[in-house]
């Protein structure tokens, strides 16, 4: 796919696993060849012992023909001694009786071993000659009889004159007849065995060739299969490059043989690719997704390396100096999409988390600098590119340390809630908050992407979650009981949580701990990829509204979920992310027509929108025009300490449109 192409949408079938198709198919191919082979070759073999069998019977039938001939010709030669010495006794009428007799007998044994010769002699191309050979041999026969009748005469002499004159010619021709047709067997017997042998090699060539075509197929098949089973095994089905466990391999390699100096780790994330697939079906966002892979693979050196690290998350290791220009080029990337209707171009938007390697790094610490760097980009920035500082992964990301000074903070109450303040715009009065944890470390505040990604990949945030639910209560508490107008507060929980058959029992157990109305109490879970933990973020959902509390998808636009999975919860609030409203209130029409569209589908499943990370009026007006009114960001307030926030519960009211 280049640059200048025009991908069509319906064109595109669904992307994934066309590996397992691929293979599926391969091996197929190979057990359809090999059972095609074997028939033939069985086929081949059953011929091949017919046809032999065949010549064989040929030859065997040429062998018995020249006993035939043998024992005619000693039959005849037998008669014709008897013939020549019945001459010289024919005197002596007894013995000539005798002789007479005994030719008699070998007559009729010649005639009949002439006759099984005759049969057994059709078809082959002696046949001729064995007809001239009988017929000369009758003649004889007849002209012997003509000299036995000499006995009856007495007359020697006229039979020896006989004998020299008429016979002995046609002996000679019959002698001669006999040698011809033993001469016409052997050349069949000969024939046959030629034809053979050219049969045999014709077919042992045409076997060789099959088993070599099958061994020739099945290896490349074999082979292919191999090499598809290494790419499943390395790369992401989708896009074709490195998946993160094999970049984790190769990262770790290069790390032991010290070659990892002098490169950085960049970790990119797209903006709002959900809202290419609310747009133009899931198929956009995976043409986004495989189109991103392809032009930045292009763009990397040969040791440069690039991974999907899941949804709309990539890892790339990249030469130092050649940074600037990666980062530039992610930050340019175009393509053209035929939705059907029209061509729409699409500029791929980034946030980058960049990390300098340096081989004294621990390993597991590179990808985690690069990805807190990323999550500074999204959650705490203006910019879109954030440069991790080594010094914090020196001091606050050694893990250890960190979660065992995380677990005295928590005995120590060393953190803390702030609460930062949800607009309704049409009115500009407080409507709500978000309670956002805060770390008050050696009297530092730590703010959250510092610890919050390493205490999600140990599992404990799950507990300062609750930790955090428990303040926030405690807080509304003391608020309702000061009498002042509290407002609904939201609390962030993690995906982990989904894990525990009992996290909305847990979650009431809290609230009702402190007797809160259920109604001023928000549940944020985050929009995750694909929503793997579908069925038990359903039934959470479902236990809570059942209850009365409030359930609301954060950070909606930034994962890979899809409206129509939304559409099956019944969650009641979906808060777009700071990316998508980032875009609104520059004079960017595509960037504001996408987010007016993703607000509108959003009203049509009816759900409450609220707008994060409002930070200008402009922004604010055009959600206003567009009947969005809840929105959270700095514009209004940052989050804000427990006792600037009560300040803020005194006095809900703002100017910021209207000065
Ligand atoms: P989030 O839930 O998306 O919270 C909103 C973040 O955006 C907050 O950052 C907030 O200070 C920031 N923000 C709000 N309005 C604006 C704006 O107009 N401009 C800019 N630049 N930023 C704005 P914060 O407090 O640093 O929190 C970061 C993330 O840490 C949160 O993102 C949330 O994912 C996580 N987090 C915070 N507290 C908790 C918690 O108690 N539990 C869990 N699981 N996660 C938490
Ligand atoms: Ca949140
Ligand atoms: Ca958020």
């Amino acid at each position: 796919m280049g640059k200048k192409n025009i991908i069509s949408l319906s064109h595109t079938r669904s992307l994934k696993d066309r590996r397992v198709m691929l293979a599926v198919r391969l091996i197929l191919v190979v057990i359809v060849v090999l059972l095609i082979g074997v028939v033939g070759i069985t086929s081949l073999s059953y011929n091949l012992a017919s046809m032999k069998k065949n010549y064989y019977r040929l030859i065997d039938r040429d062998y018995e023909n020249l006993n035939h001939v043998n024992e005619i010709s000693s039959l005849f030669f037998e008669h014709q001694a008897l013939a020549f010495r019945y001459i010289d006794v024919i005197e002596n009428k007894e013995e000539a009786a005798m002789i007479e007799e005994r030719a008699k007998v070998i007559e009729e044994e010649l005639i009949a071993e002439e006759k099984e010769f005759g049969d057994s002699a059709v078809g082959t191309q002696y046949e001729s000659e064995y007809h001239n050979v009988v017929s000369d041999m009758r003649t004889y026969l007849s002209n012997m009889e003509y000299v036995f009748d000499f006995n009856d005469y007495g007359d020697r002499e006229t039979a020896d004159f006989y004998m020299k004159t008429e016979l002995s010619a046609s002996i000679d021709t019959i002698i001669h007849r006999f040698m011809s047709i033993k001469e016409l067997i052997d050349k069949d017997v000969v024939d046959a065995r030629g034809d053979l042998s050219k049969e045999v090699l014709k077919y042992n060539r045409l076997e060789s060739f099959t088993i070599l075509l099958m061994v020739l197929i099945s290896g490349i098949g074999l082979i292919m299969c191999i090499y598809t089973a290494l790419d499943m095994v390395n790369n992401d089905s989708l896009t074709q490059i490195y998946n993160v466990e094999k970049m984790q391999r190769y990262m770790a390699k290069r790390h032991r043989r010290g070659k990892l100096d002098g490169y950085s780790c960049i970790c990119t994330n797209i903006k709002g690719l959900a809202l290419i697939n609310q747009r133009y079906t899931s198929v956009a966002g995976d043409i986004t997704l495989r189109e991103y892979a392809y032009q930045m693979k292009k763009t990397l050196k040969n040791d440069e390396r690039i991974a999907r690290i899941g949804g709309d998350n990539f890892l790339m290791i990249v030469r130092d100096e050649n940074t600037k220009a990666v980062i530039d080029k992610i930050n340019s990337l175009t393509f053209k999409i035929d939705t059907g209707v029209d061509v729409q171009e699409i500029k791929i938007e980034n946030r980058c988390g960049v990390y300098k390697i340096s081989n004294t790094d621990p390993f597991d610490s590179i990808m985690n600098a690069a990805y807190v760097a990323l999550n500074n980009a999204k959650k705490n920035s203006s910019e879109n590119v954030v440069w991790f500082d080594r010094k914090l992964l020196d001091e606050a990301y050694d893990r250890k340390i960190l979660i065992t000074q995380y677990k005295k903070g928590i005995i120590n109450k060393e953190f803390e809630a702030f609460y930062q303040p949800k607009t309704d715009i049409s009115t500009e009065t407080l409507e709500g908050a978000e309670a956002l944890v805060r770390w008050r470390k050696n009297d530092t505040l730590v703010p959250p992407y510092m610890f919050i990604p390493v205490l999600e990949s140990d599992g404990s945030i799950t507990e300062l979650d609750f930790y955090m639910l428990d303040r926030v209560c405690q807080d509304l508490r003391q608020w309702i009981d000061e009498g002042l107008r509290v407002v609904r507060v939201s609390s962030n929980f993690s995906k982990l949580h989904l894990r525990n058959p009992d996290f909305a029992k847990d979650v009431l157990k809290v609230i009702n701990k402190y007797d809160i109305p259920h109604e001023l109490i928000e549940i944020e879970l985050t929009e995750s990829s694909g929503y793997e933990n579908f069925t038990a973020l359903s039934n959470f959902v479902t236990e809570m509204s059942s209850n009365d509390i409030f359930v609301a998808i954060d950070d909606f636009g930034t994962g890979y979920s899809s409206l129509s999975l939304l559409r099956d919860l019944s969650v009641d609030v979906i808060k777009i992310d700071k990316s998508l409203v980032d875009g609104i209130g520059s004079g960017k029409k595509s960037d504001e027509n996408l987010l007016k569209n993703v607000i509108n589908m959003i009203k049509e499943l009816n759900k409450d929108i609220i707008c994060e990370g409002v930070e200008t009026v402009d922004q604010a007006r055009i959600l206003r025009s567009w009947k969005c009114y809840n929105v959270q960001g700095y514009l209004y307030d940052k989050p804000l300490e427990h006792d600037e926030f009560e300040i803020r519960l005194r006095d809900p009211k703002y100017n910021r449109i209207n000065k």
